[in-house]
């Protein structure tokens, strides 16, 4: 195989700071570090170290002593990372590190959801894709209706479909839905298999593969990841979010929808890491793990749907906002940061963003992103922010929440949306209902509503209902099975 590499530039992703690295010429690979192309495509080259005499000769992965592999680094200005005392796998992107940071933000308003998201595409310094491989990833981790704000609008795919088979991409859709659903069904129920259909695209079940393992350099509470194959494997990676403000994250776009490329429940363990000692009080575990996901996978393109946002109790029991806003960027976070700010956010006060603003090479400070049109103010549209509790949006149900992750966070707060008054006929006789989920409780009061699996180990002290996460109906149901009414 071909390395065609000479006098590229190239962007570290496994490393600490995204920093672009010197140029690499084919010479070195061959002669001074003996790296060889494991895979190559158009815009993402996996390299591994082989052994290169000896029995082991063109293996895949090295039995390089790591001391000679850390002089190859030092050679390179690489970060390196040997897992199970092995496996070296790099990931590059030939993106030119000036293509990204100092490409515009695209910010495009227009009340045909298809037209304004297609014009965002033409406008950003997106390079050729003819002939690559360009997997979409819009959020549709949730089975529920197109258009409520919840999961990326079809017609912002359809658009972000049609551009790039238009310039010959082959154009696939993935998603690694939340726990308790299947992605066939959450491309069903959002509208997006439908439109795929139309237009010939392969929905890929993201989960439906064996994860591959990514060490996290440098990860302030992660050291490895397990990301969903198809994703790495991509030429080019697009973002397609909805706007929506988060309860654990304050707002979730292009960087944490990231997070659906993840397998399975490895996105739940993004909520349930052991705090470190060190991490700042004012910084959540999830915040630091999104963060360290940062600095190991961004996508290439952001296209963020600001058609119908969501407000409040997001990720999924808020208020549908519209918006007709498109946001597209090369540079994740700048779009991000353009993204929170048309929303009324600060971006310097969204922990996640912030922090991975510290170890990449982007930034969010809006005076140094250029945006198309110069004067985002008249597009400036405040979302109502979502409560950090929510026994303070209900204040007659207290929620014990220790370590939950998204899917039940969002049924509780569904429940609380749908069922409310329903639920006061069974408080306790002080007039509280209590409800604890999230794998880290210590202590319940005596008849507390335990949601989930991760409550078991609680389920002698209340009502437990099982489910990761379990639906709201259920609940509601359970409980009135279980309780007796104290209201008069
Ligand atoms: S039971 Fe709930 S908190 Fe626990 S993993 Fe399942 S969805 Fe997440």
């Amino acid at each position: 195989m071909g390395i065609g590499l000479i006098n590229a530039h190239f962007r570290l992703v496994h490393g600490r700071g995204l920093d672009p690295c010197r140029n690499i010429t084919s010479s070195h690979f061959k002669t001074s570090a003996q790296w060889e192309p494991l895979l190559q495509s158009n815009s993402t080259i996996f390299f591994a170290l082989r052994q290169t005499c000896g029995k082991a000769r063109n293996q895949p992965f090295i039995k390089t002593h790591p001391t000679q592999v850390h002089i190859y680094c030092q050679v390179f200005s690489l970060h390196i990372s040997l897992l199970n005392d092995k496996i070296i796998i790099w990931r590059f992107l030939t993106q030119s590190p000036a293509m990204s940071q100092n490409s515009p933000v695209i910010v495009v308003s227009n009340t045909d959801a298809y037209a304004g998201a297609f014009k965002a595409l033409t406008q950003a310094d997106i390079p050729s894709m003819s002939g690559k491989n360009v997997l979409l990833k819009p959020n549709a981790g949730r089975a529920v209706d197109p258009l409520t704000g919840i999961t990326t609008n079809p017609e912002v795919v359809a658009a972000a479909i049609d551009f790039f088979q238009r310039q010959r991409a082959s154009v696939r859709i993935g998603e690694s839905p939340i726990m308790g659903v299947t992605a066939a069904e959450t491309f069903e129920a959002t509208g997006i298999a439908q439109i795929a259909r139309k237009r010939h695209v392969e929905l890929v079940d993201l989960d439906a593969r064996p994860a591959k393992i990514v060490p996290v350099p440098n990860g302030r509470v992660l050291s490895k990841l397990r990301i969903c194959p198809d994703v790495l494997e991509a030429d080019f990676l697009v973002s397609i979010p909805v706007m929506k403000t988060h309860m654990h994250t304050a707002v979730s776009l292009a960087l944490k929808n990231m997070k659906g490329c993840l397998r399975l429940k490895e996105k739940v363990r993004l909520h349930q890491i052991d705090r470190p000692a060190d991490l700042p009080p004012e910084l959540k575990t999830l915040d630091a793990a999104i963060a360290d996901l940062a600095s190991v996978l961004l996508p290439d393109f952001s296209l963020i749907d600001g058609s119908i946002g969501l407000e409040g109790l997001g990720p999924s029991a808020g208020s549908a906002k519209r918006l007709n806003l498109f946001v597209g960027a090369c540079d994740c976070l700048a779009a991000d940061a353009v993204a929170a700010h048309l929303m009324g956010f600060d971006p310097a006060k969204i922990p996640h963003l912030a922090l991975a603003a510290q170890t990449t090479s982007s930034s969010i400070d809006l005076a140094e992103i250029t945006t198309i049109p110069a004067d985002l103010s008249p597009l400036v549209n405040p979302f109502d922010p979502a409560p950090t509790e929510l026994s303070l949006e209900y204040p007659s149900i207290i929620v014990h929440d220790c370590d939950s992750c998204s899917a039940c966070l969002s049924t509780v707060a569904m429940l609380l949306k749908r069922y409310h008054s329903q639920l006061l006929d069974y408080a306790s006789p002080d007039r509280k209902l209590h409800i604890a989920l999230g794998k880290s409780l210590s202590d319940v009061p005596p008849g507390c509503v335990l949601i989930g699996n991760c409550t078991a180990t609680k389920k002698a002290q209340g009502l437990f209902i099982k489910g990761c996460p379990p639906v709201p109906s259920e609940i509601l149901q359970a409980i009135k099975n279980a309780g007796k009414k104290h209201r008069p």
